[in-house]
């Protein structure tokens, strides 16, 4: 009897709790689609989104959800939210000191504030590629916070002296007995110098919940004891990290610039070269024989840089730009599967000027390769993580029961690229997870 009043008082609680969580609908009347993968916009059709996915998409939803909240879109173009590929988001508003010997809240809160310009911008998801990430990653998914999706790599490892180890030569050699570094405690990146070293550091940032695992290959230009030229890790050292990572159902993707970085680390098992902006035709030829995903970026001559002139990272810094024309180059010949990013680092704004590096990719591509890779394509490279993605679903692509992150753009963006330079006027609608972000049109 008991039993059968309290099945029934639960019934009807789980009946009421149906009715007070049923999913919120939003439908874009009248828009044309850039689906992520097309070359052109649909016909005027209408865009229905429940919950956080796209449920339908036809001019005939517009009758099937008469209690959805509409935003007519008047011809306007319906598009994946954008990805940046390779993004810090915890280094863009502090310096470099600031980062690392900073007040960790005052760091965070700048993050935090960047990450809501971030998400303004049109960005509705980032592969974040090193820096303590986690926190931010929280408050943004509680909804504290307002900013991307973020896949977090946590701290980046690296070697003694390669790119990222930001320590001082005063605080050299370095004693089992000692404290770890303060970049290290802050979870900036990690230091580690054999197989067993990196397995274990690999393995701390999958317990804090990296998404894949972030390696330092060879030198860099940002760290100030690597020349760009240096190989960092041994073939062992790339493997224990690989196997570590693979163990946990994700992939470890490597920051390098060189041919014999990017070679070894691909006999490693390395699933994504980052950057890559120095290696040759041979190279190229390589990564595309294996299948191997390209994470690059347009580091162009003309735009600000953080780095004071005559510094040894100003140099490097030039060096690497010198390389964008070259890879982009080799891009198109071997058609390697690459991925947009930024790679921003220690300027606001730069990172302003995100969107502008997107539209500055029409040197080498379509508008519309552009803006796919951007979206679709970005989105398959965080789908390596598999089952370690931080957010089940499809991304990057306009499709029925894909996640709702959509952008309503204010005119064509493949008959014009640039209208993504200004999306403070431009994107007038912005959606992430089906919530609406933005709405300029109210
Ligand atoms: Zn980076």
């Amino acid at each position: 009897m008991l039993k059968a009043t309290l099945a029934a008082a639960m019934s009807i609680l789980l009946a009421g709790t149906a009715v007070a969580q049923a999913p919120a609908e939003v439908l874009f009347r009248d828009v044309r689609v850039f689906d992520g993968k097309s070359d052109r916009l649909t016909a005027a059709t209408s865009v229905l989104v429940r919950g956080n996915q796209i449920a339908a998409i036809g001019p005939a939803v517009v009758a099937t959800a008469p209690g959805a909240t509409v935003i007519d879109g008047a011809g306007r173009t319906l598009m994946p939210g954008l990805i940046d590929a390779h993004w810090h988001t915890m280094l863009i508003r502090p310096s470099p000191e600031q980062a690392i010997f900073g007040d960790l809240g005052f760091t965070n809160l700048l993050a935090g504030a960047e990450a809501r310009a971030t998400l303004m911008r049109g960005f509705t998801s980032v592969r974040d590629l090193g820096g303590p990430s986690f926190g931010l990653k929280q408050a943004i998914d509680l909804g504290a916070v307002e900013g991307p999706r973020i896949w977090p790599s946590g701290a980046m490892i690296t070697v003694t002296s390669g790119h990222g180890d930001f320590r001082m030569q005063s605080e050299l050699p370095r004693d089992a007995s000692q404290a770890l570094s303060r970049m290290e405690q802050i979870g900036g990146s990690m230091v580690a110098d054999s197989p067993d070293t990196v397995r274990q550091r690999v393995r701390e940032q999958l317990m804090l919940g990296a998404s894949q695992i972030k390696l330092t290959a060879g030198g860099g230009v940002s760290s100030p004891h690597s020349p760009l030229d240096v190989s960092a890790f041994t073939l062992e050292e790339l493997k224990a990290a690989v196997d570590a990572a693979t163990n946990w159902g994700t992939y470890v993707s490597v920051h390098a610039y060189t041919p014999t970085a990017v070679r070894r680390s691909i006999d490693a098992g390395v699933k994504v070269i980052e950057h890559a902006h120095l290696i040759d035709d041979a190279t190229a030829k390589y990564i595309a024989e294996k299948g191997v995903w390209l994470s690059t970026q347009p580091f162009l001559a003309e735009e600000a840089q953080p780095f004071p002139p005559g510094s040894s990272q100003y140099q490097k810094k030039q060096q690497v730009v010198s390389g964008t024309e070259v890879i982009y180059g080799l891009v198109r010949k071997y058609r390697l599967k690459t991925a947009f990013g930024t790679d921003i680092l220690f300027s606001e704004a730069q990172a302003r000027r995100q969107g502008s590096l997107l539209a500055a990719m029409t040197r080498w591509f379509t508008p519309a390769e552009v803006l796919q890779m951007a979206t679709s394509t970005n989105g398959e490279l965080l789908a390596l993580s598999g089952l370690r993605s931080p957010y089940a679903g499809k991304l990057g692509v306009v499709e029925e029961g894909a996640l709702a992150d959509l952008l309503l753009v204010e005119g064509d963006p493949i008959a014009n690229i640039r209208l993504v330079e200004d999306p403070e006027r431009n994107f007038r609608v912005i959606m992430k997870d089906g919530r609406v972000y933005k709405n300029s049109l109210q």
